[in-house]
């Protein structure tokens, strides 16, 4: 392939995640995004993912019960000139190391707010992660056909609480029962809504300019005089959008609509696919990466088991962080020193999977993991370096975990190990006994290991307390000292999962003293992969 034809195929693509708090409109967007890219036919079909075509687990069955989306997958579209990835995320905050994951292998984020709520928690934290990168952020104001809260008020609330400045694109009129569409302020027409079709894509139906007779018998002339209203408040006391403060994540473009009415999701897509960055360059230990150099590299960020039930392999999800996959190449696995050879990954389209031929930088491919791959992994064509950035957090629940049948200690070990290969839980073996400690973020993940530890690897596990409030990941540059640390604190001390030194704490106490005690020591509460 020439520069110039890999040039174009990176510069189409588009790579994105939704962050947003539970409930806010998250599955009902992707389903309408998925609906204009073609993707699907009718719009209804994304929540029954999963369970007619895919796996079930227990814990799949796990996730229906509880309505939760424990996966998350990748679905590929075309939307105007563009390739669009759209990343789901778990919605479940028990999962939110996954998400955190998710976010690096990203290049824009797509920001839903439940207009009737206004700024949740789970956005604030999600924003704070983005913030790390400076990811650039397209915001949707959902619900528009609730009653809402004051936009303008809605507004500043995302810029004082978000830090972040808003550029309205288009402006809502009205809301509830009396909602009649929005005006789009770059293109200066009003877009008119219709209730009652939700699962298609509408007809449009539009009003050019702001002073034309024709708006006030299409919304009524009390709707049209407030909307002139507004706009000139509006356009006096917030943004104009600027591209590169949007790119500098600065500023976010806000968008009005109604996910489950299927209204405005379309103007947000337009200016996603005009103004979000094409594939990112990503900083490696060496150098920094640019998605077009003609060798290909890329990191994954996410392994997931269990997707065919036909084949009881997992995957690992990569981001192409450079160049192009083609089937049959040829990848240095950095972190093995090894060459091995790709002829089966799997792509996305459309949420289903099929054999990707090739994938370009920005693309997400599947390869199949049999247990040498981990989060983290990074893979080149010859050179030896390694992507950073991606995240461990250290565990804030923790259980010991114990089999009914003490024969299949083994078996329970290498399960723990590759399911916190996986970051589904992590695992500590203390240096002075054999107890097995499981640490999670969030309690759900408790459930899924164990239910997973029964159907993948055939063994019983169940769970005791045990008396461990923190851990920390211990490093020191001085070897003596850590030698003495290492003597003086046995009781505390385990390997975690990636055989990683750690340090658990009973107490916070205890952990305030061991750090005062050992300045020389570093306790980390994230480790990079
Ligand atoms: P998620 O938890 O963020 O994935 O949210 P969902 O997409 O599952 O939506 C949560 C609930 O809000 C569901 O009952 C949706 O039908 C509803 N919902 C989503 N978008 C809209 C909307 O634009 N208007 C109204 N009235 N309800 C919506």
């Amino acid at each position: 392939m020439s520069n110039s034809q890999l040039e174009h195929h990176i510069d189409q693509r588009r790579t994105f995640a939704i962050i947003s708090h539970p409930d806010a409109g998250k599955t009902t967007i992707t389903e309408k995004v998925l609906l204009f890219g073609r993707a699907i036919q009718q719009a209804g079909t994304v929540k029954g993912r999963g369970s007619n075509q895919h796996a079930k687990s227990d814990w799949m069955d796990m996730e229906k019960e509880r309505g939760i989306s424990i996966t998350t997958s990748v679905m590929q579209f075309p939307y105007n000139d563009c390739l669009v990835n759209l990343l789901d995320t778990p919605g479940h905050e028990d999962f939110s190391e996954d998400t955190y994951r998710t976010l690096t292998a990203v290049d824009s984020c797509l920001m839903v707010i439940d207009t009737a709520k206004g700024v949740e928690d789970r956005t604030r934290k999600l924003m704070e992660v983005t913030r790390l990168r400076d990811t650039p952020i397209v915001t949707f104001m959902n619900k528009l056909d609730r009653d809402i809260r004051d936009p303008m008020e809605v507004l500043d609330e995302v810029e004082s609480e978000l830090n972040i400045m808003c550029a309205p694109i288009t402006w809502p009129i009205g809301c509830g029962k009396e909602f009649k569409g929005v005006y789009h302020i770059h293109r200066d027409e009003t877009i008119l809504y219709s209730t009652g079709q939700g699962h298609t894509i509408q007809e449009l139906r539009t009003v050019k300019g702001l002073d034309n007779p024709d708006l006030d018998e299409a919304v009524g002339e009390e709707l049209a005089a407030q909307l002139r209203e507004e706009l000139e408040l509006v356009m006096g006391a917030s943004n104009e959008f600027d591209h590169e403060l949007f790119l500098e994540g600065e500023l976010t473009p806000v968008y009005f609509g109604t996910a489950l009415g299927n209204f405005g999701v379309d103007h947000m897509l337009d200016g996603l696919t005009k103004w979000a960055p094409a594939p990112l360059p990503r900083q490696t230990s060496e150098r920094q990466i640019d998605a077009k150099e003609e060798k290909f590299s890329g990191f994954v960020f996410k392994i997931q088991a269990n997707m065919d039930p036909k084949h009881r392999d997992r995957i690992a999800f990569m981001r192409i962080v450079s160049g192009s996959y083609k089937q049959g190449m040829k990848m240095n696995h950095v972190r093995l020193g090894k060459n091995i050879s790709i002829s089966d990954a799997v792509t996305f389209m459309a949420g289903d999977r099929s054999r990707a031929e090739e994938a370009f930088a920005g693309d997400i491919i599947g390869l199949h993991n049999h247990g040498t791959i981990q989060i983290g992994d990074t893979f080149t064509q010859g050179e030896n370096l390694k992507f950073s950035g991606i995240p461990n957090f250290a565990p804030e629940l923790f259980r010991r975990i114990r089999l009914k049948d003490p024969l299949k200690q083994k078996q329970l070990l290498k399960g723990l190990v590759q399911l916190s290969e996986e970051g589904a839980v992590q695992v500590f073996r203390p240096m002075q006994n054999n107890d097995l400690i499981v640490g999670a973020v969030g309690v759900l993940q408790f459930d899924v290991v164990v239910a997973r530890l029964k159907a993948e690897y055939n063994v019983e596990a169940i769970y005791e307390g045990v008396n461990v409030a923190t851990a920390r990941w211990v490093e020191c540059d001085d070897a003596k000292k850590l030698e003495e640390f290492k003597r003086k604190n046995q009781m505390n001390l385990a390997l975690d999962g990636g055989d990683n030194l750690s340090y658990i704490a009973p107490t916070m106490v205890n952990l305030n003293l061991a750090q005062e005690r050992f300045p020389d020591v570093a306790f980390r509460s994230t480790r990079e992969h």
